[in-house]
């Protein structure tokens, strides 16, 4: 496409006009293939900042980001094939416990993830606390794996959605991230690409998440879901608070033990219930439960007789992973300083606010997360949290545990962990789990 032509499409998405899929996938594809230079897409993605787009040509942008890779053929697999999606949190496991539950149960799950950036973990960093374990395995060979295991656990294969890996950097550089359906369009291209018919959609929304606000969250995930719907695939979203972490543990070994407890019957409850909760729709969107209540005994009991935990041991050892860690994660990095932080002053308290956002930049600054692309991580540091929002505390009571490198990285996150906290005088309700589902 020369400038000539991309011009009147810049401005009529300025006027807040529409293109059709044919003009937005020769727009995308042009920028993929060089021929489109970024201050014209940067112009077009701020005209669509300010804009808007309606349904159609939302869905219209997400084919054309589909078209401009690959997308994964899973005939013949012989099970029926669900996927699952985070808009991110901090301490955020559940892949970990839901992807070898579901493919227990039966389904055929190729869970592709990304790396933690910023105060977000990424399920990549965590599996990779797993020693020897590898997210990259060549697309043959992750067939085999999904054929004899049901799961797969990769990294985003680059064939997949080239447009969305180039438009996201361009996106991060130009203000233009925090558009619906630009976010929409990047997160549902890759799901569309990876193939399979049943999606769910973990959207989450408070300090910690990428929408702060339950309405915000609410309007990313109908357009997440009328973009599945509107492509053929059984969708849904379930919007679940990331006012505090998920579970206790915030970092990338701690999670994986995390999640192991949970598969092994004694994890935190809000990551058993959200566990639950993804996963009862999945079995119900594919088939492989008849109801809810079947979907949740089926899940509780892969859980209880062990099966779940087997199945994550199985996929370890596919991806070159230790097993062993399944039955004894005392084989995971651990940090050479463990420091508890106690409530100071006087009591009894409740806990108001216990901040996702604070206690995931604490996190990072002990080493557990990455400032810039490519930075390294150290798997063994992180968080346990002690305490929850809602929970009475006497003077001295423990708020969390800090896993640090050294002294004085435990010092400096004893200080982000005061002020990720406030307290009440009167009692605070603790947050339900009451989860809100859209389609
Ligand atoms: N996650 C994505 O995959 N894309 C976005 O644009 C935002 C969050």
């Amino acid at each position: 496409m020369t400038d000539l032509a991309v011009v009147p499409l810049i401005e009529r998405k300025k006027r807040g006009g529409e293109l059709a899929e044919e003009e937005l996938r020769a727009l995308l594809d042009g920028y993929v293939a060089g021929r489109v230079p970024d201050y014209q897409l940067a112009a077009w993605l701020m005209a669509v900042c300010w804009r808007g787009m309606g349904e159609a040509e939302t869905l219209a942008m997400t084919r054309a980001m589909v078209a401009s890779g690959e997308v994964l053929d899973w005939e013949g697999i012989g099970r029926p094939t669900v996927d699952k999606h985070s808009t991110g949190g901090v301490g955020d496991k559940t892949s970990i416990v839901l992807v070898p539950l579901m493919a227990a149960a039966g389904a055929a799950f190729v869970k592709m993830s990304g790396r933690g950036l910023g105060h977000t973990g990424g399920t990549l960093d965590k599996l990779e606390a797993i020693p020897g374990f590898r997210v990259e395995i060549e697309p043959g060979r992750m067939r085999r794996q999904v054929e004899r295991t049901g799961a797969a656990l990769v990294g985003q294969s680059p064939a997949l959605v080239p447009a969305d890996g180039k438009l996201y950097a361009l996106r991060d550089v130009t203000a233009t991230v925090d558009s619906v359906p630009l976010i929409a369009g990047s997160i549902m291209s890759k799901k569309l690409a990876g193939g399979a018919r049943s999606i769910v959609l973990d959207v989450k929304w408070g300090s910690g998440a990428f929408m702060t606000t339950l309405e915000e969250a609410r309007e990313l995930a109908r357009t997440l879901v009328r973009i599945g719907a509107g492509a053929g695939r059984a969708t849904r979203a379930v919007l679940s608070s990331m006012r505090e972490p998920l579970g206790r543990a915030v970092g990338n070994a701690l999670e994986v033990r995390e999640a192991i407890d949970t598969l092994h019957g004694r994890g935190p409850a809000d990551l058993w219930a959200l566990t639950l909760e993804l996963g009862t729709h999945l079995l119900l969107m594919s088939g492989l439960a008849a109801d809810a209540d079947a979907a949740r005994a089926l899940l509780t009991r892969l859980r209880d007789d062990g099966s779940g935990a087997r199945k994550l041991a199985e996929l370890v050892e596919a991806q070159d992973g230790d097993p062993r860690v399944v039955d004894d994660p005392s084989l995971l990095a651990t940090a050479p300083v463990v420091h508890t932080v106690a409530m100071d002053g006087a009591g009894p308290r409740w806990v108001a606010r216990a901040d996702a956002r604070a206690v995931g930049d604490a996190a990072l600054a002990l080493g557990a997360g990455r400032r810039a692309k490519g930075d390294p991580i150290d798997p063994s540091v992180g968080i346990v949290m002690r305490a929850r929002i809602g929970d009475r505390l006497e003077p001295g009571a423990p708020l969390a545990d800090v896993h640090a490198r050294d002294e004085a990285g435990a010092r400096r996150a004893e200080a982000d962990l005061r002020a990720a906290f406030s307290f009440s005088a009167e009692p605070v309700a603790a947050p339900k789990d009451a989860y809100e589902v859209i389609g």
